[in-house]
């Protein structure tokens, strides 16, 4: 029985993950498209900038666009390369330093994700009103057991629980995993040197696991924190300039540019080279400055709507000037490499960086929120949180109380993992906070 690619199906004899009277939404399976009312979009790092400044934010996006999980999967079966799931942001020198390619567990819901979330409800009894990550994340690593060759999960123990409950089902389906014991650093002006050195000791025991016995280097671990912080800077530089011509790299290409500081989307030189050629150009650029009226904010969590939230606030000449969950924070270079990683990922979990999975602190996103409103002058703040997820529902709380109590705009959004475009609801949302906000430009 061939699948209907237009419209949703009453599947009766399906095989395999359907059942008998399942509605099933069938674009929602083709390959970086998904259906949402009349919507569709492409996600994030496929999507194409509509207004490109030059031909370097075109190459970063190809670049971008190239980096995914089925690129990945064919180096390791081509190339024998070897990689985990998980390794996405503050450890990811040390995957470099081993050889290993990490894969970010958002590579889990940037395809099927539908299909996954009902395999969770359907086979591993996840309820339905449950985040939908956890779905997504358990339903895709089922659907992947029976392909992927990459058999190892590279996991920290201080995420949520169900994070735990879902490493627990992708063991039993047979993929080998390697927990770093959580330490969180729960206090800002305490750091113990124990602390620091039974997460650096959790770093080489992670090295040695993923090098299959060899001994991590620590040597060639300060090489690749040095290459992360020399990309770190040069990041930082384009979103100083970016303040001054706000219109020239839309919100897309300085997603691809935080993201690709991590992994530098499998090509280092290429993501250097390109990094170097927008700093000249955007400086060159920035000799005029922008006289056009803009509007600033900051965005805390994940874009809700993907690629439509973007385009609707663009629309409206409002500029994310500051991102919360990636940051431009440098790796210490004056303690031994092992330890300069443990360092930055208590300093990223007390800025509220990094998200959930990290153990990053509710209660202090908001100074990190404080600290980018100051540098950027934004005057409002987009704070969004994955529906269902009892962290961030707090955390948003928090925001609220914080932010109103200072007389600082907000708009609380909420979001799942699917790439749907942003609903009615939340369009009428965005843009009488936006009217709300014009006067102030
Ligand atoms: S969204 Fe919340 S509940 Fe869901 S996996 Fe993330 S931290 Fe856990």
């Amino acid at each position: 029985m061939s699948l209907d690619k237009t419209s949703p199906i009453q599947a009766t004899s399906l095989p395999g993950d359907f059942h008998a009277g399942d509605t099933v939404p069938s674009d929602a399976y083709a390959p970086g498209t998904v259906r949402h009312g009349s919507l569709t979009q492409p996600d994030l790092y496929e999507a194409k900038d509509e207004r490109p400044f030059s031909r370097t934010v075109i190459e970063l996006g190809e670049l971008a666009a190239g980096w995914n999980l089925a690129r990945i999967e064919e180096l390791v079966r081509t190339e024998n390369r070897r990689a985990v799931f998980g390794g996405f942001a503050w450890d990811s020198p040390l995957l470099r330093a081993t050889g290993t390619i990490g894969v970010s567990i958002m590579e889990l819901w940037r395809k099927d994700s539908k299909r996954a979330e009902r395999i969770a409800e359907r086979d591993y009894l996840v309820p339905p009103e449950f985040c939908s990550m956890i779905k997504t994340m358990i339903g895709r690593w089922d659907l992947l057991n029976a392909s992927s060759p990459i058999r190892r999960i590279l996991a920290f123990s201080s995420s949520c629980e169900p994070i735990g409950m879902v490493l627990e089902h992708a063991r039993n389906l047979g993929y080998e995993i390697h927990t770093l014991e959580g330490a969180t650093a729960f206090k800002t002006d305490e750091r113990p040197e124990a602390t620091v050195k039974f997460l650096a000791n959790e770093i080489h025991k992670a090295g040695a696991w993923l090098q299959d016995g060899k001994p991590l280097d620590e040597e060639r671990l300060g090489e690749e924190i040095r290459r992360k912080n020399a990309a770190l800077r040069k990041v930082a530089r384009i979103l100083d300039l970016r303040l001054k011509r706000p219109f020239d790299i839309g919100s897309l290409p300085t997603m691809w540019l935080l993201g690709g500081t991590s992994g530098f989307f499998g090509d280092y030189e290429r993501f250097d080279n390109i990094l170097d050629r927008l700093i000249a150009e955007l400086e060159s650029a920035a000799k005029t400055p922008e006289t056009r009226p803009y509007l600033p904010l900051i965005l805390a969590g994940a874009p809700p709507g993907g690629l439509s939230f973007f385009k609707l606030l663009e629309e409206h000449n409002a500029v994310i000037v500051g991102l919360v969950l990636l940051g431009t924070a440098l790796y210490r270079e004056d303690v031994p490499p092992a330890e300069s990683l443990a360092h930055y990922l208590f300093d990223s979990q007390l800025r509220g960086e990094l998200g959930e999975a990290t153990g990053a602190s509710a209660t202090l996103r908001r100074r990190g929120i404080e600290a980018l409103i100051e540098k950027t002058g934004a005057k409002g703040l987009v704070s969004s949180a994955v529906t269902a997820c009892p962290y961030a529902s707090l955390l948003q709380q928090i925001e609220r109380n914080y932010f109103r109590n200072k007389n600082f705009p907000l708009v609380a959004l909420e979001h799942s993992v699917h790439n749907e475009p942003i609903t009615e609801e939340q369009t009428m949302k965005i843009k009488a906070f936006l009217e709300q906000l014009t006067g102030e430009i």
